[in-house]
């Protein structure tokens, strides 16, 4: 049998990475193309040799051109995390945009399956809690984050028109806060930062007053259930994430207890449009793809320590 072929926008970022090696451990074929704004070379170091694997240095909000057969689109590009983002409103803006159009333009010209990693971002600051695919979110347009934000809307319903109109197989997946191996330490997020602090015994930084929750799922299960997305044959948004929900205060005291840290904690403000709450009901990803979580947070925090721990020296 002829080996499938995908193409992964984004694909030396730390999810998109990840996402090439589980395609290429399931016998696909994986061309990734990524412009290396965010990402990173040595996410898909050991990878390079690999004769599955090939890899375009090529910015997607420009003409993709990918020669011969292709069965899956994946697109992963994008600044993901809130200080990239707000470093790079515009190309943010671009890639969800443009970027989206010119990936569903390849998905088309091949008859390729569309998979497009949205977010729970889309429910903004929600008024619902948790989070199911029906409700349609509150969102700021003109804040700061409006620019990821509203780019993985337009993102969204594009995908979509391209599934109405033009028949296109195509999968949405809103992914929730995701950890683990190949997160830059440098990224912003409250993980890295909390445990980049801990292992250098600094203060760690929780913004607000620390009781807005946050739900994170280790990035294994998180692949598991998009790899299970893409072979099924669901075109509306499935929510993959982990519903255990902390409060970021009691995270960073939790990130402090595993790293026998001296680190204080520090109050600092609360970053603008910030989601008071945020967890993932997943209902429709166990239902329809037999999918849920398997790795606790402790279990998943070990595995992303040690790699913090090597990464630093
Ligand atoms: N946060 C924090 N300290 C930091 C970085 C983030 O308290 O050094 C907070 C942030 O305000 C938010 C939560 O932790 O409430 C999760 O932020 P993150 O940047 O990880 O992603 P988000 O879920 O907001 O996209």
């Amino acid at each position: 049998m002829k080996k499938k072929i995908a193409v992964v926008t984004g694909g030396a970022g730390f999810l998109g990475s990840h996402l090439c090696d589980k395609l290429i451990s399931e016998d696909v074929s994986v061309i990734c193309l990524d412009n290396l704004l965010t990402g990173r070379m040595e996410n898909i170091e050991h990878l390079i040799s690999n004769p599955d694997f090939q890899f375009i240095k090529l910015d997607v909000t420009n003409y993709i051109f990918v020669p011969g057969h292709v069965d899956f689109v994946l697109h992963f590009a994008s600044p993901a995390s809130p200080i990239d983002y707000l470093k790079y409103p515009i190309q943010t803006l671009k890639v969800g945009s443009l970027g989206t159009h010119k990936a569903l333009g390849l998905a088309k010209e091949k008859n390729a399956t569309f998979l497009l990693a949205s977010t729970s971002e889309v429910y903004g600051d929600p008024l619902i809690h948790p989070q199911s695919e029906e409700y349609w979110g509150n969102v700021n347009p003109v804040g700061p984050r409006g620019v990821y934000d509203e780019a993985k809307r337009f993102a969204e319903a594009l995908t979509m028109a391209y599934h109405r109109y033009h028949g296109l197989s195509t999968r949405i997946v809103r992914i929730f806060n995701t950890y683990g191996t190949r997160m830059r330490l440098d990224d912003g997020r409250a993980l890295p930062a909390f445990i980049s602090q801990a292992l250098n015994g600094e203060d760690i930084t929780v913004f607000g007053d620390g009781s807005q929750t946050r739900s994170f799922c280790y990035v294994s299960d998180l692949v598991e259930g998009i790899y299970k997305l893409l072979l099924s044959n669901e075109s509306m948004p499935v929510n993959i994430g982990n519903p255990n929900e902390i409060t970021i205060e009691e995270f960073a005291e939790e990130v402090i207890r595993l790293t026998n840290s001296k680190s204080k904690i520090i109050y600092q403000d609360l970053p603008v449009d910030d989601p008071k709450v945020r967890q993932p009901d997943i209902t429709r990803a166990k239902e329809i793809l037999g999918w849920s979580p398997k790795v606790s947070r402790e279990e998943g925090l070990k595995l992303t320590l040690e790699y913090f721990r090597n990464a630093k020296k």
